[in-house]
């Protein structure tokens, strides 16, 4: 079950202009109407919902943001930082493949 909000200035605010969606379990937030018609945005987002009741939803916030500021730390930009994030990746992977079923915890072999 998915809930889905449109919420541009609100996601404006929180991701600084960054990101075009984002999860708050359990709604995905996108900035634009027409996005909810974007198969691959959506299941990216979808990926991460699943990511978050793995790991209880406080626990993904903490991952993430430790995970984010390990690769700071190793003196990557925001970007790339964003980028190299193991939740990230997966979700970016199984986005491009729709049919692939996702494994539990599948994030954690993109840790690097
Ligand atoms: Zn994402």
């Amino acid at each position: 079950m998915k809930f889905i909000v449109v919420a541009p200035r609100f996601l404006r605010f929180v991701t600084r202009g960054f990101a075009r969606a984002m999860v708050l379990y359990p709604f995905i937030v996108l900035s634009n109407e027409s996005d909810k018609h974007d198969a691959q945005l959506i299941r990216h987002e979808q990926i991460h919902i699943y990511q978050q009741l793995e790991l209880l939803i406080i626990g993904f916030y903490l991952w993430y943001g430790i995970e984010y500021l390990v690769y700071r730390v190793r003196g990557y930009t925001h970007h790339d930082a964003y980028f190299r994030l193991s939740m990230e990746q997966e979700a970016r992977e199984m986005a491009c493949n729709l049919d692939q079923s996702r494994k539990w915890y599948g994030w954690l072999r993109y840790l690097s």
